[in-house]
């Protein structure tokens, strides 16, 4: 007996930990037999993932529920901005569900209701791996959701609530799955990477027979085992850290940290509430150069947080220059609605936070310059991510994640295909990007 798939359109907004929910979701439709729609107007209903960490973001998700109610009419909404159910039903009130984030199975329930699952014991099997939104060759892992600092510019614990980490087999078995698909870069994401365990107490799990604790330096040893590109965001500089760099100098995973660093003065970095403010950043920097010399860090930092002095400022300055990171990105403060640090005193005036920003950023473009020019006469292993309409291959090296870092060009891409692992030998570089040819 035929029948028809009932159609499920999906939005998928926001950062990639919400593309890691999507993926969650997307997966569950499949294995249940729903088809997935590119169209509002071919789908029987819509799911939209929103995000809601800044203002603009909880705008561009009430825009995109606007349209899947205009264009289609039933809408199920997920994601941040859900966790804010009363913004999304006083924008939207003919939404038919609101869930938070990391909801699954209640997104499920609420599709079941309003979209009966079709009936068909062959679609009802969970494929191995999950359907994926970022391009094949690589995908993101994520490790645990929610977070137990408490940051005063960040609303995230509040939407997502304390850390929750996944169990060491599912994230193993996943990370499996992925290898064996043929994925050759995975990117370990979570609210704070390195304190992965700490709410299971690093618990000891079971892989493949093997008891393995829940805890970054064994998921890493186990993550390094797969041959692929293993690359850690959101590492917070705690002690633990330092156990992890032995397998960067190793090649068991890739050298390269995302650490949020947000600022190098003490005053500020106890305002903001933010975590490991009290180590010895640069001597812990400079001791994880010595074990592995070639170690790419990346980071983000936030100028005009309330209270920051020009002194303040002269510091975060001086951090930046002596620590030598490799890319950075630099925000002004901007208040979030909801967060503590919006009861601060002393608010910078926008003004003198714009300024900040470009003397912090005239610094660091000298900085990150200097760096990648170093590179220049190197050989790298680079990994083709796209080929273009002039024959030249896109390319990241293990310096640069995707859609944040740079890139490395291949003007020749005969004989090359996107996932491609390539030995390049560095011949070019710009303030952002490398050029580099086959060897
Ligand atoms: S570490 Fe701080 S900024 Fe990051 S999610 Fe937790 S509270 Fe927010």
């Amino acid at each position: 007996m035929s029948h028809i798939a009932p159609k499920v359109g999906f939005v998928s907004l926001g950062c990639p930990k919400a593309a890691s929910d999507s993926e969650q979701i997307l997966t569950r439709l499949r294995a249940e037999g729903y088809e997935i729609s590119g169209t509002y107007n071919g789908a029987d209903l819509v799911v939209v993932n929103t995000c809601g960490f800044i203002d603009a973001a909880v705008q561009e998700s009430l825009d995109a529920i606007g349209e899947a109610l205009n264009e289609n009419g039933k809408v199920i909404v997920t994601g941040c901005l859900g966790a804010k159910g009363d913004v999304v039903k006083e924008a939207h009130p003919s939404v038919l569900a609101i869930t938070g984030p990391h909801a699954t199975d209640e997104v499920m329930t609420h599709v079941h209701t309003h979209l009966p699952k079709p009936h068909d014991p062959f679609v009802d099997l969970v494929p191995d791996i999950g359907v994926r939104l970022t391009p094949k060759h690589y995908a993101y892992v994520k490790i645990s959701e929610g977070c137990n600092h408490r940051c005063t510019f960040c609303i995230i614990p509040s939407m997502r609530g304390d850390l929750d980490s996944r169990a060491i087999d599912s994230v193993l078995s996943e990370a499996a799955n992925l290898a064996k698909a043929g994925v050759k870069e995975l990117l370990i994401i979570s609210q704070d990477t390195s304190a992965y365990g700490v709410d299971q107490k690093y618990k000891l799990g079971f892989y493949n027979g093997r008891p393995i604790k829940t805890r970054l330096l064994e998921l890493c040893e186990e993550l390094g085992k797969h041959g692929i590109w293993v690359r850690l965001h959101y590492v917070y500089p705690y002690p633990s850290v330092d156990d992890i760099i032995p397998l960067m100098a190793e090649g068991k995973i890739l050298p390269y940290l995302d650490i949020p660093f947000q600022h190098a003065s003490q005053k500020i970095l106890k305002l903001m509430k933010r975590p490991a403010n009290s180590e010895n950043v640069l001597g812990r920097i400079k001791k994880w150069r010595e074990i592995c010399p070639d170690l790419v860090i990346r980071s983000t930092f936030i100028v005009g947080f309330p209270g920051e002095t020009e002194e303040d400022f002269e510091e975060l300055l001086a951090f930046i220059e002596e620590a030598q990171l490799d890319r950075v990105g630099c925000f002004t403060y901007s208040p979030v609605a909801g967060a503590a640090a919006n009861e601060l005193a002393d608010p910078v005036p926008e003004e003198v936070k714009e300024a900040r920003k470009e003397r912090f950023m005239a610094v660091q473009a000298e900085i990150s310059a200097a760096r990648l020019a170093a590179r220049v006469g190197r050989t790298l292993t680079v990994l083709v991510d796209e080929i273009d309409e002039e024959g030249t291959a896109i390319c990241r090296s293990y310096a640069d994640a995707p859609e944040i870092d740079g890139l490395v060009f291949i003007e020749d891409a005969d004989g090359l295909s996107v996932g491609d692992f390539v030995q390049v030998e560095i011949v070019d570089a710009s303030e952002h990007d490398l050029w580099g040819e086959r060897v």
